[in-house]
């Protein structure tokens, strides 16, 4: 018994490490599979005060001699939703990784409220930014804990209310274990829907004043799709909010429309402004429409 108690706790041990080393780089470098090695010297904080965004003249490369970002300059206003789109390899996800300060820019700025993001914590930075993600990363955990890894601290009580914004009442009324039910590879399989739907929860958990949103490359059926995109508008409202989108059908009602190519903003407006355009929007409109990509 002791023989086998021991590995099994030693086990959980690990486990435990693990799972809070992931948690950690999680919190630390929001998006996945990104390293950085950007200077974090600043002792000051980033002061959101009203949460605007400007990319101010930004250009970037990946130190692989193809530029990506060429004088790129655009603003989000505070309260405002800008989306973002172009096609595969425009730059779109770049610009998140660089709001995040997972790379400098080569030049230009990118300030926040008037603040440079390179004269900030970096800590306070991702504290003024949340990210729902691509993929989502469930832990072999509770529903509860998966929502809580990434805001321990959140009370009972904003837990129920972001489980109630991101429409996951029904999921946690329909298992009898509720929020204690295990989720991920060895418990409940989440379907793509669900899993976004997690993604919204624990960023609201974390009240950040601006709010990303990389679309969900992974197909949700154009129901799913359509439902996410309505949870998304709801609870992005009042707040700066940037959407990453990979199809158009999802950006129709973003106050603005930005379409980027060769790392640069080509067009911007709303989406009946950029349709009566006739240029790059409405051709990548019709071209998606005709492949039934947008309904
Ligand atoms: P998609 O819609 O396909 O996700 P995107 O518009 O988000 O594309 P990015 O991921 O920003 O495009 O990539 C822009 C360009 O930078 C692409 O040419 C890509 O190959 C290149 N790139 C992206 N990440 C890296 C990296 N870590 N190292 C080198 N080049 C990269």
């Amino acid at each position: 018994m002791f023989q086998l108690f021991l590995p099994l706790n030693f086990l959980g041990f690990v486990y435990r490490e693990i799972k809070a080393s992931v948690a950690n780089i999680e919190r630390m470098f929001v998006l996945l599979d990104i390293e950085t090695d950007v200077p974090d010297n600043a002792t000051k904080g980033l002061n959101v005060t009203r949460g605007e965004v400007v990319f101010d003249r930004v250009g970037f490369d990946y130190g692989n001699g193809r530029q990506v970002l060429n004088e790129l300059s655009f603003s989000v206003p505070a309260g405002k939703t800008l989306a973002l789109v172009g096609g595969s390899g425009a730059g779109k996800s770049t610009i998140t990784r660089l709001l995040f300060r997972f790379y400098d820019v080569a030049s230009g700025q990118i300030r926040i409220d008037g603040q440079l993001i390179t004269d900030v914590s970096q800590a306070s930075l991702r504290q003024a930014l949340g990210i729902v993600p691509q993929d989502t990363v469930l832990f072999n955990d509770t529903l509860r804990n998966n929502l809580l890894y990434a805001c321990p601290d959140a009370s009972e009580a904003d837990l129920q209310d972001v489980v109630q914004m991101a429409s996951l009442d029904r999921l946690v009324a329909e298992n009898p274990a509720g929020l204690e039910t295990v989720v991920g590879e060895r418990g409940l399989k989440l379907s793509g829907g669900e899993k976004q739907r997690i993604a919204i929860a624990r960023m609201l958990l974390k009240r950040p004043a601006i709010m990303v949103f990389d679309e969900a490359t992974s197909s949700l059926d154009s129901e799913t799709e359509r439902s996410i995109m309505k949870e998304i508008r709801r609870v992005s409202e009042g707040h700066t909010a940037l959407i990453i989108a990979h199809r158009l059908s999802t950006v129709v009602d973003a106050d603005e429309i930005a379409v980027l190519e060769n790392g640069q903003i080509a067009e911007r407006g709303n989406h009946r402004e950029l349709l009566a355009k006739n240029g790059r929007y409405a051709a990548l409109w019709q071209a998606q429409q005709a492949s039934g990509e947008v309904d």
